[in-house]
Formats: C-alpha cells, sequence, structure tokens
C-alpha cells in the first residue's frame, strides 16, 4: 500500500514548490525508498503543449511524449527516473474523462457533479499511477495557491483521500512565503497564517510547513508559525533563497525533514545516501573555471521557459568544475547589427515561427565561420541546416515554416503532418531510436551506435537536399531508424559545431550530463583556457 505526501502551496505562486517537493522525493529516495511523483495542474488545457512557454514556463517532453508542467522536469532530475504523461493530471484531462464517461453511460441515471465524480476521478488516477508505480510513496503537487477557484475539487480530492487511507498513511505539506519588511528586518507569518486558515476551512490540516523565505527562518518565527498554524515547531521548515536548487534538498536535510515525514507515515527511519548529491553541489559551488554561453532565441524575463537547457548547463558545468554564465541574446537585435561579443560559445535553441529567425542564422553563421563552439536544438537544427544550404551550397533556401513557397525548402513539415489540424499532442514526440555513425564527433560523445532522445517537432530536414548537404561537407551523424530522418548534424573542421533534432536537455541530470551539453561546455572551456 503507497503513502501519499500531498504538496500544497500558499501565499503567492512561483515560490519553488516544485522544488522542495522534488528535494522530499530525493531525501526519501536516498534512504531507499521507491518514489514515484505526481504534479496537478487545476488549468483546463488537456496538457502544457498548447501553452505558451514565455508565460507558463518550458513545456517539458517525456519519453512517452507526454507535453507536461515543467515540474516533471525537476522530478525527472532530481529522482533520476522517467515519468509518464499520466504523472500530469490537469483539469482539462479530468473533465474530459468524466465527460466521455458520462457520455458513455457510465453514470445512467445519476446527476454527475464535481463531488463525487470529478473528486473520485482524481482519487481514482492517484491511487492508480501510485499501485502501477510501484511505489512505497507517492508524492503529490497540487499547482496555483490555496484559495484559487480551480484547486478547489483537487484539494478536495486529496481531502477525502486523507480521510479514507487514514492519518498514517497521508501527510500535508504546505509550502508558504515569509517576507521580510524592509523597514523593520521582520520576518512576517501573517501569510503563511492566512494561507493555512484558508487550507483548514476546506478541512486540511497541514502537518508541516515549508516556508520559503529570503533568509533561514529565525527560531521565533518558527514558533510563531507553529502557534498560529497548530503545527509542532519541530514540523516547520525553512527554506532560504539559495544560488542552486540543488542544495535544497541538504538544507531541508539538517533540520530533519525526512525524520519527521517517515514518522508521521509510520515508515522506518534508514540513513540516508547523500554522498553523490554532496559532492555534485560542491562542484557547483565550488567551479573555478567561467564560460560564457549566448543562447540566442526570443527574449524572455522567464527564465523558466528554457529551464531544462539552464539545468543542462549545470550538469555539464559541474562534471568540468565549471560555471556556465549565460548570455541573453534576443536574435531580432541580430538582424538589427547587434554583434555577438565576448561568448566562448553559442547555442540556438528549440522555436517555432518567423520572429527572430533570420537573426539565429546569423548566429549561426557566425559560429560556423569563427570556429566558436555550437550547439543547435531542434530549431536550431532545423536553421543550422538552412544557413549551410544557403552560405555554402549558395541556395535561396528555408524552411517552409516561415516561408511556404521558399524556392528551395530544404527544411519541410513531416509527411505525417500533412493536413494535421488539431494543434495539440499532434508532433512528432517523445523518445525515438537514433542510429549514430562511427567515427563521427557524435559518436565520440555517446559512445553508443544507438540512442533514444525525445523529440517535439514538425518539420524535417527534406531528404532531396541531404546528398547535396552532405557532398558539401556536412555530416549527418546521427539518422532515425528510417533512414530517411536526420538527427544529428556536426561539421569536421570546426572545433565543436554539432546540432540535433531531437532535445537533449529533457534527459540531461544531476552526475548525468547530456553529451551534446557536455561536449558543448567541454569546448567552451577549451576554447577560452585552451586544451
Ligand atoms: N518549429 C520547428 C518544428 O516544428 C522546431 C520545433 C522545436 O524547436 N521544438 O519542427
Amino acid at each position: 500500500m503507497p503513502k501519499y505526501i500531498i504538496v500544497t502551496g500558499g501565499v503567492l505562486s512561483g515560490l519553488g514548490k516544485g522544488i522542495v517537493t522534488s528535494s522530499i522525493a530525493l531525501l526519501l529516495k536516498s534512504r531507499g525508498y521507491k518514489i514515484t511523483a505526481i504534479k496537478i495542474d487545476p488549468y483546463l488545457n488537456c496538457d502544457a503543449g498548447t501553452m505558451n512557454p514565455f508565460q507558463h514556463g518550458e513545456v517539458f517532453v517525456l519519453e512517452d511524449g507526454g507535453e507536461v508542467d515543467l515540474d516533471l522536469g525537476n522530478y525527472e532530475r532530481f529522482l533520476d527516473i522517467n515519468l509518464s504523461r499520466d504523472n500530469n493530471i490537469t483539469t482539462g484531462r479530468v473533465y474530459k474523462n468524466v465527460i466521455e464517461k458520462e457520455r458513455r453511460g457510465d453514470y445512467l441515471g445519476k446527476t454527475v457533479q464535481i463531488v463525487p465524480h470529478i473528486t473520485d476521478e482524481i482519487k481514482g488516477w492517484i491511487r492508480r499511477i501510485a499501485e502501477e508505480s510501484g511505489a512505497d510513496i507517492c508524492v503529490v503537487e497540487i499547482g496555483g495557491t490555496v484559495g484559487d477557484i480551480e484547486s478547489m475539487p483537487f484539494l478536495e480530492a486529496v481531502r477525502q483521500l486523507h480521510l479514507e487511507e487514514g492519518e498514517e498513511n497521508v501527510v500535508f505539506v504546505h509550502t508558504t512565503l515569509v517576507p521580510i519588511l524592509k523597514v523593520v528586518g521582520e520576518q512576517k507569518t501573517k501569510p503563511t497564517q492566512h494561507s493555512v486558515k484558508e487550507l483548514r476551512a476546506i478541512g486540511i490540516s497541514p502537518d508541516m510547513i515549508v516556508a520559503r523565505s529570503p533568509e533561514p527562518l529565525k527560531k521565533e518565527t518558527k514558533e510563531k508559525i507553529s502557534l498560529f498554524c497548530n503545527v509542532p515547531v519541530n514540523a516547520v521548515f525553512s527554506s532560504p533563497d539559495v544560488e542552486c536548487i540543488y542544495e535544497v534538498p541538504l538544507i531541508l536535510e539538517r533540520q530533519g525533514i525526512s525524520k519527521y515525514i517517515l514518522q508521521s507515515l509510520s515508515l522506518e527511519y534508514k540513513e540516508a545516501d547523500l554522498k553523490k548529491w554532496e559532492n555534485f553541489v560542491n562542484r557547483i559551488k565550488g567551479a573555478k573555471k567561467v564560460v560564457n554561453v549566448a543562447m540566442v532565441g526570443k527574449y524572455t524575463a522567464l527564465g523558466d521557459s528554457y529551464i531544462s537547457i539552464l539545468e543542462a548547463f549545470r550538469h555539464a558545468g559541474a562534471e568540468l568544475d565549471t560555471k556556465v554564465n549565460v548570455v541573453w541574446i534576443e536574435a531580432e537585435e541580430i538582424e538589427e547589427g547587434k554583434k555577438i561579443e565576448g561568448v566562448d560559445a553559442i547555442l540556438v535553441p528549440g522555436g517555432f515561427g518567423e520572429r527572430g529567425a533570420e537573426g539565429k542564422i546569423m548566429a549561426i553563421e557566425h559560429a560556423r565561420k569563427n570556429k566558436i563552439p555550437f550547439l543547435g536544438i531542434c530549431f536550431g537544427f532545423q536553421l543550422a541546416v538552412v544557413e549551410y544550404g544557403r552560405n555554402v551550397l549558395g541556395l535561396d533556401c528555408h524552411s517552409t515554416e516561415i516561408k511556404p513557397d521558399t524556392k528551395h525548402p530544404i527544411i519541410m513539415i513531416l509527411p505525417e503532418q500533412y493536413g494535421v489540424k488539431q494543434l495539440g499532442g499532434t508532433m512528432r514526440l517523445g523518445a525515438q531510436p537514433i542510429t549514430i555513425k562511427e567515427g563521427t564527433l557524435a559518436y565520440s560523445l555517446y559512445r553508443k551506435k544507438k540512442i533514444y532522445e525525445r523529440h517535439r517537432h514538425r518539420y524535417e530536414v527534406n531528404p532531396e537536399y541531404i546528398d547535396m548537404l552532405e557532398k558539401h561537407g556536412l555530416v549527418f551523424s546521427g539518422i532515425a531508424e528510417d533512414k530517411i530522418r536526420m538527427e544529428i548534424l556536426e561539421l569536421p573542421d570546426h572545433p565543436y559545431f554539432i546540432a540535433s533534432q531531437f532535445h537533449p536537455e529533457f534527459k540531461s541530470r544531476p552526475l548525468k550530463p547530456a553529451p551534446l551539453f557536455y561536449g558543448f561546455i567541454k569546448a567552451a572551456v577549451e576554447k577560452k583556457y585552451g586544451v
């Protein structure tokens, strides 16, 4: 019988609830417990695939092709496991299931209601994932903030789950914000008190509180939260701002969080094995070298739009004792004449649509001609082909995504995408097998002939141009199983020029950096510091 940890959030969103959830999960895993994690997103979209990453953060892609909330990326990275699309429950999918059942006649004669039909669907789903995964503990993070209309059915469902599963099988962790009022320098607990009050009004009493704050909570602050929120003082945990998210589990561990959880769930206390993790964090914090990497994309105030790439930099950087300093470059500014200067490497990430495409092509040309380490991902791969087609083959070419009537459609829509009208969940998605050619840069990085990497695209290299591109020196070193689809390209006479149709960032993990990122950062270090 799995046990459940339910994580809710109060005061405001963007508190780093996902990191707290991932940290708790990691700490329990490090004690030998099998863990799975579920993210609940109370929006009406069926999945994150149709949402703008600049508003909501990156769309994370799973092995099974699920386009999910970025928190699943955090769970996968912290726990080093692969999750499925069903580990992301959204209001859209819950309602869709219930409405389908209603049409089928499953509830014949009944009035279908939020309680019990929607709440039963939610509970059934959580239990199914927990049981099928074979986990000892299932961690469930409820997105949004307590008090939102959207999250009500989910909170009601977990309230019922607690009642049905029993005290010792469900623990509620509430994450909140403790701001510091500048004038008096005091840690204010009132917002936490209010959010707990809100939670209790719907019948949930948190067992533990994790308070996010700029600095560690003072003893008096913890005591005050304990008194007003009805939890023991040793159930109040402090999660202060840190430079590196991977430090959060260690900070919570020092305060005895896993011991408290295991006791609450009547689970045996086991020693944790966190040596490798500590070592990883120390390498990040103690990095001696720094490289500047240009990210050429659509400028974004929301760093979360490229979170997996930023984490992949950290994983590769830790292996190389190097801090990766990201220099954000707005592609459109390159079109207007902005120079790319003072960088040790250039990355062109995935993307969609016309805006900034020419600027990205100019950045690729700059990297190719000036022998600056380059990594292109998905759209970055496609535009590298366009750049080569134009500047080396001399073709007036483009991707038909940007210019449908281009004279040379060097990047074309995938054949199976013809006639696809529905946009949700219809791209070429998820893990696909790729064969790597021996003797190439790609092979030296992966050291394997067959790899699986995650995809999310509608366009690909037009097979008609492959011969011509290869005759002019471009090497396609990774090819899909069908032998038609190009997956990796590289340039042999360049220190590091590589691009992939897939997204290597989605499989990068702490202690296991993605090979293409590792090679990229290594090349940047070599450019700056010499071999
Ligand atoms: N827009 C391109 C395509 O659909 C690239 C997608 C991406 O970068 N994820 O193929």
